[in-house]
């Protein structure tokens, strides 16, 4: 019988393993995952655990294929939306209350905005944050009923990609006969060794670093009725820099820590449940620089420098604007510094785009005025992407290993997620 070992139990591994069920695989299928199953897993574990990131602790499924990562390069515009199809009806069909699940598509981009930034629009599918634990459950649920095997808190330590095995631990081995690679953002180091370990080709990556950008939604409300989720961007490519706000949440928003390499950067999410509603809105002010020598080492060192007695760093120009509490109660951590200095010691000349963005920020949302904080860093550690073969993502080196989600070439959701169903598809 075959045997399909998917490392990760994320987005993208999740997707796979409910692709091959549902199509009557006749193989063996084990997840193994490092994290919990979505009984055990903890809200504050983030990253980790039954659905990986995204999948429990934000419900915002983008539907463009310029949004979220690679997806139309490997399978082309067309392949592409029936695969991000795949993932929302799964969302939808594990819900327990799928008439709630709704897409917004704004279609216009605002006089407003036109002199200062550029606006993308895209349909977006709102699963709603509260409902992800019970959608996790279901699926889980599903999975197990229909022989999927999971092992949980268990950590791939190795992988020999050429006598097919996969260590967990210093003592274990699993022998496979398929392997799917989809650790995710919390993997990227694992990721890296084994490209260097087996010296797989890779595509050069750009840094992407800048800051969560923090203040009251009413500053913003006339955007937010046009686009929720919406995308300011603007470029400069004789620079090779281009910036756009990420990953916007409103009314019920919340700023969260993330903890990676020892080091914090921050992201953000939404609740749906009013009795969190606070009134904020939170998104990433998002730097794209193309031409740096190792973006990565270079990166982790903007991040270092943004440190200060082990946490992130707040700044706001309103000396009343302090940093929030998380959805959980207690203060987002970070240090508070008086200036934009850190930024510029950081990001050198490049922090002038950031300090700009806002600048340009505050003519188009004349409200605004010094009512903001930024958290510092937020970083996208972009991991480098192997080459794979367009037609089932497999490693060029390595056909039988596949590579999905953010260890290849995403970055949010839907894609991640049709990333794992156009592997399972060629699987089976
Ligand atoms: C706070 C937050 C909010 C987000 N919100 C959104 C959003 O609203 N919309 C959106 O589109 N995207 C969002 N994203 C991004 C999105 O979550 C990711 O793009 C997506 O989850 C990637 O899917 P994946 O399957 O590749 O990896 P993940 O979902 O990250 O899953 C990877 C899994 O691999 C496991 N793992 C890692 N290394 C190992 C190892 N060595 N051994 C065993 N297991 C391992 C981890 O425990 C994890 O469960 C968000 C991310 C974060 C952190």
């Amino acid at each position: 019988m075959q045997k399909v070992v998917i490392v990760g139990a994320g987005v993208a591994g999740v997707n796979a393993a409910t692709k091959l069920v549902d199509n009557n695989f006749k193989g063996q299928i084990t997840i193994i995952d490092m994290g919990k199953d979505p009984y055990n897993r903890l809200p504050e574990e983030v990253m980790t655990g039954f659905l990986g990131a995204g999948g429990w602790s934000d419900g915002k499924l983008t539907y463009h294929t310029e949004v979220g990562g690679q997806l139309s390069k490997y399978c082309g515009e067309e392949k592409s939306m029936e695969l991000f199809d795949q993932v929302i009806d799964n969302f939808k069909r594990f819900h327990p209350n799928p008439s709630e699940v709704q897409c917004s598509d704004p279609q216009e981009e605002p006089e407003f905005i036109k002199p200062y930034f550029g606006l993308k629009l895209f349909p977006v599918w709102h699963i709603g944050t509260d409902y992800l634990s019970e959608i996790a459950k279901n699926w889980y649920k599903y999975l197990v009923e229909n022989g999927v095997e999971f092992i949980w808190e268990t950590k791939v330590t190795d992988i020999d990609f050429e006598d097919q095995m996969v260590s967990i631990g210093a003592v274990d081995e699993m022998q496979y006969d398929k392997l799917i690679f989809g650790v995710g953002k919390s993997g990227i180091d694992f990721g890296k060794h084994l490209a260097e370990k087996y010296n797989l080709p890779t595509e050069p990556k750009a840094v992407q670093i800048g800051v969560r950008f923090e203040a009251p939604q009413k500053h913003f409300q006339k955007l937010i009725d046009i686009s929720y989720d919406f995308k300011l961007y603007r470029k400069f490519p004789d620079k090779g820099v281009s910036l756009r706000s990420f990953c916007t949440n409103n009314n019920a928003a919340y700023v969260a820590a993330e903890h990676t390499y020892g080091d914090y950067s921050y992201n953000g999410h939404a609740k749906k449940d009013p009795k969190y509603k606070n009134g904020m809105t939170n998104f990433g002010i998002l730097m794209e620089i193309r031409g740096i020598d190792k973006p990565f080492d270079w990166s982790r060192e903007a991040v270092q420098k943004l440190q200060i007695n082990g946490k992130g760093t707040f700044y706001s120009p309103n000396s009343n604007r302090v940093p929030s509490k998380t959805s959980e109660g207690g203060y987002v951590k970070c240090e508070v510094v008086n200036s934009m200095l850190p930024l510029y010691e950081a990001l050198e000349d490049y922090a002038f785009y950031i300090e700009d963005f806002i600048e340009d920020m505050k003519e188009v949302f004349p409200t605004l005025g010094e009512d903001w904080g930024i958290y510092m860093p937020e970083v996208k550690y972009l991991s480098p992407e192997p080459l794979v073969n367009y037609d089932n993502l497999s490693l060029t080196k390595y056909p039988n290993i596949h590579f999905v989600g953010d260890a290849l070439s995403a970055r949010g959701i839907t894609v991640s997620g049709a990333q794992g169903n156009y592997v399972a598809e060629s699987l089976l």
